[in-house]
This record gives C-alpha cells, sequence and structure tokens, in this order.
C-alpha cells in the first residue's frame, strides 16, 4: 500500500523496528540501573579503587610499629594508610576503633597522617543533581516506551509526548498500480474533464509558457460507488505521477492541531514528490460549512479546513501538485473551498446510464473465465440505478457462484441470479412458508404482474419468483424496460403505482384478505404519488409548483416539505386520492383478467419461478 521507493522513510522505519524488538522490561532495568549507577557517577569517593587491601586494626597497628607505614588518613569511620615494604607501595583501609593512642604512636614513628573531615555538599546543588538526573531518566524512559508503542499500534497510536504536533511521518503515497483510464467504464464526461490534468502534468512546460494556470483542484462529485477513486488513480497513472490519497476522516484527530499538522504534513510531502496528485476522499467530512455560531463550532475541524485552504492558496498551480477531492454531498461543502482557485473545477461522476453499465459489466468480467455469449445488454438493462461498484460486485458474486457450483466459467445465469442477490439477497430455499402463504404469495405477485402487462406504457415482467430471499422479500415480479428512461411521464408514473397496489388488489379479490405482505408495494407508491405532486408539478390542485426541496441528492435523497401545516393536510390528501385511483384501476383490471389470474399464479406454486416468456404465453391464451 505504501510506496517502496522512498528508501530513506524505509531506513527510519528499519531503525525504529530495532526498538520494537526490545520487550518494555528491558526499559525498566536500565531505568532502575541507572538511577542506583548516579550516585557513584557523582560521587566517586563512594568507590573501592580495586588496588586497596582491607585489613584488620590489629595489623594495622602492627604495621604502625614496624615503621612501614608512610602515610595515613583518617576519615570519620575508617583509617586509609599506605605502607611501604621492598621498595613496593601498598594501599590499605581498616575500620576505625576508638582509639586515644594512634596519634602518638604515628607521631612517634614519623607517619605523616592527617584527619580527614567529610566534605559538606552544597544542599541546594545535591537537591538540583539528584531531581535533574530523575527527570533526565524519566524522560528517556519515556522517550522510548512512547517510541515503541508508535511502532507497535501503528501511526495512528501517536501517545507519545514527542508525537503531538507531528504526524509521525506518515506517508501517504498509495500505488495505482498501473490503473488508468482503461479501467473506467463509461464516464466520459468526467474523464474528459480530467484529461487536462492529465496532460498538464505530463508537459506543464507547454501551459507555462503560454502564461495559463492550472486549476489546482477538482472536486469529483457524485454518489457513493460511482468509481470517483478509480478516476483520481487512474488520472495519477495516466500521468505516471504518485498518488497521495487520504480520507477526509483521517483528518478528524481527537486533539485540536493534529488534524491541521496532519494537512502540513500531507503538502510537504507532495511538494517533495511534485508532480504528484492529493486525493482527499469524503471532503465534505472536514470541508463542511463552517457556522460562526460561538462555541457551538467544531475548533478541531475548523483548524484543519482552515489549514486546508491556506496550504491550496499557499502554492501556485504551475508547482505540479493537483488536489483531487472526492465528495458525495456537495451541498454541505463550505463555500470557500469552492472559490476560484481551490476547488474551481467541479466534475459530476453519476450513475451510470445503460451503455455505461453495459460498459462497467464488461471491464468486469474481462478478468474473469466465462462463457463466449454472455448478452450484457440485457443484464445492464435489468440493472437500471446500480452504481458501478454494484455492477463490479455482482460479477464478482456471479463468479463465487459459478464456484460454489463447481463450474469452471461464469455463465449468463450466474450473472442473473447474483443480480438478484445484490437486489434482494441470497434465496432461502429452506424457509418454512405454509401452504396457505406461498398461496398468498403467489397471488400477490401475479397481481403485480398481470396489472403491469396490461397497461400500456409499462415495463415488460421479466421474471416472476415466489422463492423467499434473505433480504425478507417472500418473492417478487421484476419488471426490465426495453431500453433506458430518462423521463417519466405523468401517465407511466400512475401506471406504476396501478402496478405497485396490483399485489394488494389481487389479495383481496381472491381472499378478501390484506395481508402485510405488501408493506413495501405501499411505501413505493406512496413515494411516487407525493412526489408527482410536490416536486413534479403533475397535480390538478398545486399544479406548477415546488413544495419540497430535496436534500443531499446523492445519498438517497431526502427532502423537506417547504409548505405550511395546512398545506401539508392538502397534500396528503392529494395522495391518498391518486393512490385510491391507481388501486382502483388496478382491481378492475384483475376483475377482467381472472381467469389468466388463476392459471398463471397455479402455474407459478407448481414451478416457483417463472420467465416472462412462459408469464406471456399463458396470459396471451386469454387475449379475446
Ligand atoms: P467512489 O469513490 O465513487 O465511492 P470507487 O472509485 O471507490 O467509488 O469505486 C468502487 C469500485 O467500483 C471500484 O474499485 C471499481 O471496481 C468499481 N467501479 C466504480 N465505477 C466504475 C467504473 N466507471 N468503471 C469500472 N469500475 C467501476
Ligand atoms: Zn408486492
Amino acid at each position: 500500500m505504501f510506496d517502496k521507493k522512498n528508501d530513506n522513510k524505509k531506513n527510519k522505519k528499519d531503525n525504529n523496528n530495532k526498538f520494537k524488538s526490545w520487550p518494555l522490561l528491558v526499559y525498566y532495568v536500565i531505568a532502575i540501573i541507572l538511577i542506583f549507577a548516579v550516585p557513584f557517577i557523582i560521587n566517586p569517593r563512594l568507590q573501592k579503587a580495586p588496588d586497596i587491601k582491607t585489613t584488620d586494626y590489629g595489623t594495622f597497628l602492627s604495621y604502625v610499629d614496624k615503621g612501614v607505614v608512610t602515610k595515613a588518613e583518617i576519615l570519620d569511620k575508617k583509617v586509609a594508610f599506605e605502607i611501604e615494604k621492598d621498595g613496593k607501595k601498598q594501599k590499605y583501609e581498616t575500620s576505625k576503633l576508638e582509639d586515644p593512642t594512634l596519634v602518638e604512636r604515628l607521631h612517634n614513628e614519623g607517619v605523616k597522617f592527617e584527619r580527614i573531615y567529610p566534605t559538606e555538599p552544597n544542599p541546594v546543588l545535591a537537591t538540583l543533581i539528584s531531581m535533574g538526573t530523575t527527570i533526565l531518566i524519566l524522560v528517556v524512559v519515556w522517550y522510548f516506551i512512547s517510541k515503541m508503542m508508535v511502532k507497535r499500534f501503528g501511526d495512528e497510536g501517536g501517545v507519545g509526548p514527542m508525537s503531538f504536533g507531528k504526524s509521525n511521518a506518515k506517508i501517504y503515497v498509495k500505488s495505482t498500480d498501473g490503473i488508468t483510464f482503461e479501467n473506467v467504464a463509461g464516464q466520459d464526461e468526467a474523464k474528459e474533464a480530467l484529461t487536462e490534468i492529465v496532460d498538464f502534468l505530463h508537459n506543464p512546460k507547454k501551459y507555462s509558457d503560454i502564461g495559463a494556470k492550472l486549476p489546482k483542484g477538482a472536486l469529483l462529485v457524485g454518489p457513493p460507488g460511482t468509481g470517483k477513486t478509480l478516476l483520481a488513480q487512474a488520472v495519477a497513472g495516466e500521468a505516471d505521477v504518485p498518488f497521495f490519497s487520504i480520507s477526509g476522516s483521517e483528518f478528524v484527530e481527537m486533539f485540536v492541531g493534529l488534524g491541521a499538522a496532519k494537512v502540513r504534513d500531507l503538502f510537504k510531502q507532495a511538494h517533495e514528490k511534485a508532480p504528484c496528485i492529493v486525493f482527499i476522499d469524503e471532503i465534505d467530512t472536514i470541508g463542511k460549512k463552517r457556522d460562526g455560531a460561538g462555541f457551538s463550532g467544531n475548533d478541531e475541524r475548523e483548524q484543519t479546513l482552515n489549514q486546508l485552504l491556506s496550504e491550496m492558496d499557499g502554492f501556485e498551480g504551475n508547482d505540479g501538485v493537483v488536489i483531487l477531492a472526492a465528495t458525495n454531498r456537495p451541498e454541505s461543502l463550505d463555500p470557500a473551498l469552492l472559490r476560484p482557485g481551490r476547488f474551481d473545477r467541479r466534475v459530476p461522476v453519476e450513475l451510470p446510464d445503460l451503455a455505461g453499465r453495459e460498459a462497467i459489466l464488461k471491464v468486469h468480467a474481462k478478468k474473469i473465465v466465462k462463457d463466449e455469449d454472455i448478452d450484457y445488454n440485457a443484464i445492464a438493462r435489468a440493472t437500471a440505478g446500480a452504481s458501478g461498484a454494484d455492477l463490479a460486485n455482482m460479477i464478482n458474486e456471479a463468479a463465487l457462484r459459478a464456484v460454489r457450483e463447481g463450474r469452471h466459467e461464469m455463465t449468463q445465469r450466474d450473472i442473473e441470479e447474483s443480480v438478484e442477490v445484490v437486489i434482494a439477497g441470497y434465496e432461502r430455499k429452506n424457509a418454512v412458508i405454509s401452504p396457505n402463504e406461498r398461496r398468498t404469495i403467489a397471488y400477490h405477485e401475479v397481481g403485480h404482474a398481470l396489472v403491469a402487462a396490461r397497461q400500456t406504457q409499462s415495463a415488460p415482467v421479466h421474471k416472476i419468483t415466489i422463492i423467499p430471499r434473505t433480504s425478507g422479500a417472500l418473492g417478487y415480479t421484476m419488471q426490465v424496460d426495453e431500453e433506458e428512461k430518462v423521463l417519466m411521464s405523468k401517465e407511466e408514473l400512475f401506471n406504476k403505482i396501478v402496478t405497485l397496489t396490483g399485489g394488494r388488489s389481487a389479495e383481496e379479490l381472491i381472499f378478501g384478505v390484506k395481508t402485510s405482505g405488501a408493506s413495501n408495494d405501499i411505501e413505493q407508491a406512496t413515494k411516487l404519488a407525493k412526489a408527482m405532486i410536490t416536486r413534479f408539478g403533475m397535480s390538478d390542485e398545486f399544479g406548477f409548483v415546488a413544495m419540497e426541496a430535496v436534500t443531499n441528492q446523492y445519498l438517497g435523497g431526502d427532502s423537506t416539505l417547504m409548505v405550511s401545516p395546512e398545506t401539508q393536510y392538502l397534500i396528503d390528501k392529494e395522495v391518498q386520492k391518486v393512490i385510491e385511483e391507481a388501486h382502483e384501476k388496478a382491481i378492475n383490471i384483475l376483475k377482467e383478467n381472472m381467469d389468466a389470474l388463476h392459471e398463471i399464479a397455479d402455474y407459478l406454486l407448481q414451478k416457483e419461478t417463472i420467465t416472462g416468456e412462459e408469464f406471456m404465453e399463458i396470459l396471451n391464451k386469454h387475449n379475446d
């Protein structure tokens, strides 16, 4: 993951690894030894020189009497003396006794002697020295332990005192593994917008010669999984420059100032390696709008953002550092980030269209051993709304399925099945469902399919199944459009609501009961009806008026009503009216097709899963 080319950093790492292998105990032992050794080092008198022999007091006196003692020092607790015998000198010491005659004896023998009083150490100095050494030892031990922690728990565990204010020289460079624009399928507009940056990195002179400044940064905006990271990597791969990657959330640290330090560090490294790409994922985590409200602001995040802004202002576009950032909530970004000279380019990376999905499927299927005639177009048609990441996942699931079933190549069937797995979860073959419930489910699903098939302008039925799925679906009807729909007319939307009510309508007609199985249908129908009224201006009552604003369009699209409670009440009434009408229409369609409903439901109960063709075949028999 990290760049291996950076030898300096690597050596430094190796050195640190040496500390890592020392157990904690070793440091404690060293510290304790130091604590005991320091007094000896400071006061050499405590040491005993090796050439001094110890003897008893009697021997000392006899030496004195023999006249061999040349010199004596009378200390507090002992007597140190020197004798000279056969021209050789020898130092001795002996413990001191209460001996009033000693001075006289020494004097008589003509020995040079003196009484040595212990020197009083300067009390202030002594305290300072002992305190100083203790602190020194503590700091040294602390330093090594923190070093070790950092190495053990990775750079994020920067717990040591030395790690404040610097981010442990973390290396953000990531290998792009030869990813180029070829790996990114579809997204032609985004690729085109980024090609200029690639060209600039290849050939900066061309731009500086004419005096042009390239944008310092581009903001990739789109829903999750659409390939924003992939595009940024591809830019680095195409230009063959280092790729610095960090996620916005990595900047958000516990301590104020650490995030800002990381930003500084990142840009320092980037400048050393320029030309290069710096990619900041999820920039909204640090780039959120700042609120000027006193204490409520998040200091740490603001400091980080300010640091980022000043780093971006601090270099010229021609330095060769290009910043790419990705976000799926562009509306929440601080306007300061979007000012000219910062992220002044905005590159939309939208969900892939039909052609895009087909291309993405092909790119990911390339690496897989597969049946040659797979109809990618059919699969792309069945996966409207899927992101690049979803499609990549589907292909992988399909390959896994082939392996699970002991085959050596992936087939169309595998992909179709994995599409359903991604949409609805795995089949629950051993789920226990009573015969009565199975009947209810079968009629419910055929109800949807029949209502869809008997209306104009609704997508053809592709498959009906009553095999339960792990997502909780007990059965479902899959409709696949012949072609991609970009616009939906009022009639199409209404027909869709009718189809959604078709399941419940069949239950009511056949069994005369309502079950909980329709909850998802009801939810979808309500959402659609509401959108028709509040956003698409499709109701007679309200007309061409927007009453709802969609926030974060890329993440599920939360919406907020912008109307008074009274209007809200009227909207709710209108929604009810639309769904009521749809429900009535569905009931009528089913009543007219009762024979077909029974026959297809029976067939489905036998087979569990039927295709669109089988369905149409039976239905067509009942055409007048
Ligand atoms: P984002 O950063 O937009 O959330 P990523 O770039 O991380 O999405 O995409 C996740 C994965 O989805 C990629 O690694 C890739 O396998 C697949 N993918 C997404 N979009 C595409 C695409 N246009 N072409 C090929 N693969 C794609
Ligand atoms: Zn249903």
